[in-house]
């Protein structure tokens, strides 16, 4: 009985980009001049910062995996990607307005491997958290840290975050044997005995003999978002509220356990990060890059100069952020950069709202768009995520695409659950200070 007169049809069908085997191998590309690591900081560790107080001082030498502390908490550290010496720490106004701290090192002429970085026996939950987020192609749910429950079950993630990158295709098919590897030491460190592959369907053939079982992903985006295969392996959806830590899932992306493969093996390369650049002609080429590296040395190698009106995007063309500054470096998670020509990129609406549904008729979460997007326009980041399930939200970017007043959606959400951690946050400190 048709007992709904409204109906949702989701007639947006995207597909991932697929690693087809004629794609070439990633160029590797030469070390910058300096390097710049990122990492976010407390208000008052950013004072530290200002006021040069830190650990990490200009002028020190530091080898490739060193631990680099800027401040007397144990577990908070920056690894090192390069061998070489500070130039310099200071603060860094980061995309949306994120104030970090940046280490810039010059990269001397020999590399020397810290034994730190092999030293994966010593890890404690809190630390190996920080560590394995600083490794290539980090995904944001490794829940080892914390109050959280044991982990029960490890996903190693061979999909990608976006459409057009292909960094986790790339590392299960090409350095599978480096994945199994981690996945080994990652079974170690964590204590867990049960781990799941989620691959692309037609790469499930690479997935087999690596001690884990395989899920099968569909090639429709946003099918490798972690909550949609959260929801795949328990047999339910997790409600938002409730991180996926909390149902002991921890998640990684294969191109992380590669590089602990790389770790256990105590091979070099290990921060070394494959990401697809999109040049202005739209020309695709796969490279491989050290983290840290300024994105303007990569422009440079090919030709690329960027004129007034012209945009960079770090990711993909869904879930990418524009990014002010071309000496921006490659982050952990970075896997894509698009240039992009003034004319490619399509102007915000001068319009409101016109409660089109579009967007709530393509989202997977299910999230009331337009609605959401009334109070994130007027900044009520409170009643968007108490009322109108901020918090649910993928981070697909879906919507935006779809949106016929083409409202930033996306960077709205982004924006306001940041400035609802900060509220949050400082809610946390002011008790505290009591
Ligand atoms: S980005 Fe938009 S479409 Fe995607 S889950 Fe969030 S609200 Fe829904
Ligand atoms: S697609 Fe854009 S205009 Fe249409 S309801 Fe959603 S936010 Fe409003």
């Amino acid at each position: 009985m048709i007992n709904n007169l409204f109906f949702g049809y989701a007639a947006l069908r995207l597909n991932y980009t697929g690693l087809e085997d004629n794609r070439p191998e990633p160029v590797a590309l030469s070390l910058p001049g300096e390097v710049s690591l990122l990492a976010g900081c407390t208000p008052d560790q950013a004072l530290l910062v200002a006021k040069k107080k830190t650990l990490l001082k200009k002028g020190e030498d530091v080898r490739t995996g060193q631990r680099l502390r800027l401040f007397e908490t144990e577990d908070v550290f920056l690894l090192s990607t390069v061998t070489g010496t500070v130039s310099g720490v200071g603060l860094y106004t980061g995309p949306l307005g994120r104030k970090l701290v940046r280490v810039n090192i010059v990269p001397g002429k020999e590399e020397v491997t810290d034994d730190g970085l092999f030293d994966t026996d010593n890890l404690d939950p809190a630390s190996a958290h920080k560590f394995i987020s600083q490794l290539p192609g980090r995904m944001r749910l490794l829940p080892l840290q914390g109050d959280l429950p044991p982990i029960n079950e490890l996903v190693v993630c061979a999909g990608e975050k976006d459409i057009s990158v292909v960094s986790n295709q790339y590392a299960l098919k090409h350095d599978g044997r480096r994945v199994a590897d981690g996945i080994e030491l990652l079974k170690r460190v964590s204590g867990v005995k049960k781990v799941t592959l989620a691959v692309p369907g037609d790469l499930a053939p690479c997935a087999g003999g690596m001690g884990a079982r395989v899920l099968s992903l569909s090639r429709q985006y946003p099918a490798a978002s972690p909550r949609l295969i959260a929801k795949e392996i328990l047999g339910r959806a997790v409600p938002a509220a409730k991180p996926l830590a909390r149902e002991g899932l921890a998640f990684i992306s294969t191109e992380t356990a590669a590089a602990l493969g790389r770790i256990a093996q105590r091979e070099a390369g290990v921060f070394d990060k494959t990401l697809s650049l999109v040049l202005k002609n739209g020309t695709s080429i796969l490279v491989k890059v050290r983290i840290g590296t300024p994105i303007s040395h990569i422009l440079s190698l090919f030709n690329q100069s960027l004129v007034e009106g012209d945009y960079l995007i770090g990711g993909g063309p869904l879930t990418g952020v524009a990014i002010h500054d071309p000496d921006y470096t490659i982050s952990p998670y970075m896997d894509g950069i698009l240039v992009c020509a003034g004319e490619d990129i399509l102007e915000n609406g001068d319009y409101g709202c016109i409660n089109c549904g579009k967007c709530v008729r393509v989202c997977p979460a299910r999230v009331p768009v337009n609605l959401l997007v009334r109070h994130l326009t007027r900044g009520d980041y409170l009643k968007a995520s108490d009322h109108f399930n901020l918090d649910s939200c993928l981070e697909c970017g879906l919507c935006t695409y779809a949106c016929v007043s083409k409202i930033p959606i996306l960077q709205r959400i982004k924006l306001g659950k940041m400035k609802l951690r900060a509220m949050k946050q400082e809610v946390i400190d002011g008790g505290r200070a009591q």
